[in-house]
């Protein structure tokens, strides 16, 4: 199969990509993959190198945005993955442009060119967050989206377009929604690999608000396994959770990660709370179960450990993410 996957230089496209190509994931022998990546500040070519001097694999620099591009790199490919998307919740209340231009007027251009192409499958991954909060129970695919935050609007739109898509063009789409993900190669803004480097550089975590905001939390390898059941078997138009990992809240994740760290609480500062901050998300994954067979497999505690003592590890990968003046030596790249 010729797979283009966007998004492949990030966190989860890039441990797709690896796991793909290294043959961990079922049934991908003998798979070519084109990256298609604008490596934006949280897309790395470096996250790609364990796989870069394979024969079946390209990277292509660009932005989904840019139709000629699209159309140029989509022909000759069997099916899209497409994991490129602006993902931080607080940069898009800061400012929503460019979640909208890539989450979905990117997502449309993309459709485009996969329909006159007529690629055989079309893979959208989303979010649990476009569903809004709930405070009991757990979202069902048939529950209607209502995102708050910017990032998780603009996700939304991309779905339905997606699913717009299958019903007006019968484009094969499958549109999967995964809860938190954590894991190696996570750009260090977000919560758990941001907190455990601050940790391991002796520096305090920021909780927001009280801490009761409540997430389920699924290792990126679980969510890859998922999406490939999901491009091989999963029914076009559908929609499929992807979950059925661990439920904590801030407080009580925190609490792992300091232990991890071998940190105490007063290593731990409470902060004003993100604005429209959502209190639970929370998916019903029986379809995925029932239909594909797909439970998750690392557990929590484990995947856990083993992502903290990968940041022990690299630090080589991710302080210039985090000291961008220290790294490049240059204040004109203080902005990234
Ligand atoms: P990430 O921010 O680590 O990676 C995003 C990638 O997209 C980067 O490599 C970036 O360079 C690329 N990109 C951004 N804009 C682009 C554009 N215009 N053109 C081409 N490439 C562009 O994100 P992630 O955490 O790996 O998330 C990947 C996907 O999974 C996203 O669609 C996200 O909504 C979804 N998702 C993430 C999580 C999570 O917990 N991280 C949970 C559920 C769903």
């Amino acid at each position: 199969m010729r797979l283009l996957v966007t998004g492949g230089a990030g966190f989860i496209g890039s441990e797709f990509v690896r796991a793909t190509l290294r043959g961990v994931l079922p049934s991908s022998s003998g798979t070519h993959i084109t990256v298609l990546d604008k490596l934006t500040y949280s897309g790395n070519e470096l996250n790609l190198a364990p796989i870069a001097d394979l024969q079946n694999y390209r990277f292509v620099q660009g932005d989904i945005c840019d139709g000629d591009l699209v159309d140029d790199v989509v022909a000759g490919h069997d099916a899209i993955v497409h994991f490129a998307a602006e993902t931080h919740v607080d940069r898009s209340i800061e400012g929503a442009a460019s979640f909208v231009c890539t989450n979905a007027l990117g997502t449309q251009v993309l459709l485009e060119a996969a329909s006159r192409h007529r690629l055989g499958r079309f893979v959208h991954i989303s979010t649990d967050e476009v569903y809004g909060s709930i405070s009991e129970g757990a979202w069902t695919e048939a529950s209607p989206v209502a995102p708050n935050a910017p990032y998780a609007a603009a996700k939304a739109a991309g779905d339905l377009l997606a699913l717009a898509w299958h019903r007006t063009r019968k484009l094969d789409v499958v549109v999967t929604r995964c809860t938190n993900n954590y894991g190696p190669y996570q750009y260090p803004e977000k919560l758990i690999p941001l907190f455990t480097t601050n940790l391991l550089d002796g520096q305090q975590v920021p909780v927001y608000g009280d801490g009761h905001n409540r997430r389920q939390w699924l290792h990126v390898s679980d969510h890859c396994r998922a999406i490939q059941l999901v491009l091989l078997g999963g029914r076009p138009g559908e929609v499929y959770h992807i979950g059925g990992g661990t439920e904590l809240t801030n407080l009580e994740l925190t609490e792992r990660i300091l232990d991890a760290c071998g940190a105490g609480w007063d290593m731990v500062r409470h902060v004003p709370d993100r604005l429209g901050h959502d209190l639970r998300y929370s998916l019903d994954t029986t379809k995925i179960h029932t239909e594909l067979g797909y439970s998750p497999r690392v557990a929590f505690e484990d995947g856990l450990a083993e992502t903290v003592e990968w940041y022990r590890t690299h630090r080589g990968w991710w302080e210039p993410l985090k000291n961008p003046d220290k790294a490049a030596g240059s204040p004109t790249d203080a902005g990234r």
